[in-house]
């Protein structure tokens, strides 16, 4: 008998949770009716939902206790911190990481399931279509792509967290101690037998994204940073460019002015390149902050998150 277990984490996906529930339910009949000796599990974890999301959650629970458990946060952690959360408290044989807002489509968690049966550890489901807006579409295109250049392991494109796990590849992931979490990158690093099935990724059911800007960037920093040390040495780059574009306009305006006589007057010139230099460096600054702010969150040691309560009759 193997256990499928469902990471599902949850803000303010009220509306969406009871069209998830059903879709789940017909997904969970079909995976049965393939294998008899599966069985699946739920975790809902909601992250400091400020809607109804709990109330909807604890009446599914109160209907299927011997499936279903409950998490719930103390307050929003953000969610790759709820996925952890949601792989801590599993015991499943596989694991699926969903979103709940019905973008990641249930079904393709059967063709998730099938390569699993095959053999493979990390089943990724990869998007061959994505209808979202212009600039998320290709703010996301673009970080894929310059991720997958500069990163030290090779993280999937076009690849979120939907995904499918064993449990050996997440009691792996549980030993990665880092506080800011880009998942996708550690069940990379983990290796194992990796497989990819493809998905048309829907447009969100109900309501708004919870990724605001500001933590769309966090996770592609943390991302950046937690795989890359390409901007360190990007910052020596640019210096020597720099360096060596100084030394040659010293160079030119020696020679010009000695044996062509110009004395070029430049107080505008001057400012300009001052100003831009400036802002460069303290663009090199904030990279270099990037990192020491990563050093002080973990040698900090703080708990990756605190839990109000979980419902669990197991
Ligand atoms: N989510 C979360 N905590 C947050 C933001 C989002 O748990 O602070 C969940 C959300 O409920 C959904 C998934 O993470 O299941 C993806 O979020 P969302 O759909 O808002 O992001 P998008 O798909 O727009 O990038
Ligand atoms: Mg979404």
């Amino acid at each position: 008998m193997s256990i499928i277990s469902f990471v599902l984490p949850i803000y303010n996906e009220a509306q969406n949770i009871p069209q998830l529930w059903a879709e789940m339910q017909l997904v969970e009949k079909q995976i049965i009716q393939n294998n008899s000796n599966h069985s699946c599990e739920y975790i809902f974890v909601n992250d400091g939902s400020s809607d109804n999301s709990l109330d909807e959650l604890l009446k599914i629970y109160h209907k299927h206790t011997n499936k279903v458990k409950v998490a719930n946060f103390s307050r929003n952690h953000g969610h790759q911190i709820a996925v952890t959360a949601g792989q801590d408290l599993t015991q499943g044989d596989a694991i699926i990481i969903m979103d709940t807002d019905l973008q990641d489509p249930p079904e393709t968690c059967l063709d998730l399931i099938t390569e699993w049966e095959k053999g493979f550890d990390i089943v990724y489901a990869q998007r061959s279509h994505y209808k979202t807006n212009f600039v998320k579409q290709t703010t996301a295109w673009a970080f894929y792509r310059i991720l997958k250049q500069i990163a030290s392991v090779d993280i999937p494109v076009d690849t979120g967290d939907f995904r499918l796990i064993s449990k050996r590849v997440n009691n792996e992931m549980q030993k990665y101690p880092e506080k800011a979490r880009y998942l996708r990158g550690i069940s990379s690093l983990v290796g194992f037998k990796q497989s990819c099935v493809q998905f048309r990724r829907n447009d969100r059911f109900c309501g708004k994204t919870g990724y605001t800007f500001m933590k769309s960037l966090k996770l592609a920093l943390d991302g950046i940073t937690g795989f890359s040390v390409f901007p360190l040495q990007l910052i020596s780059i640019t210096g020597f460019i720099f360096a060596f574009l100084g030394f040659l306009t010293g160079f030119v305006y020696i020679v010009s002015s000695l044996v062509f006589g110009y004395h070029t007057q430049g107080w505008a010139s001057l400012m300009a390149a001052v100003i831009f230099l400036g802002g460069i460096q303290m663009i090199m600054l904030g990279l270099i902050g990037e990192y020491i702010g990563r050093i002080y969150v973990q040698v900090l040691d703080r708990p990756l998150y605190t839990l109000d309560k979980i419902w669990d009759k197991k």
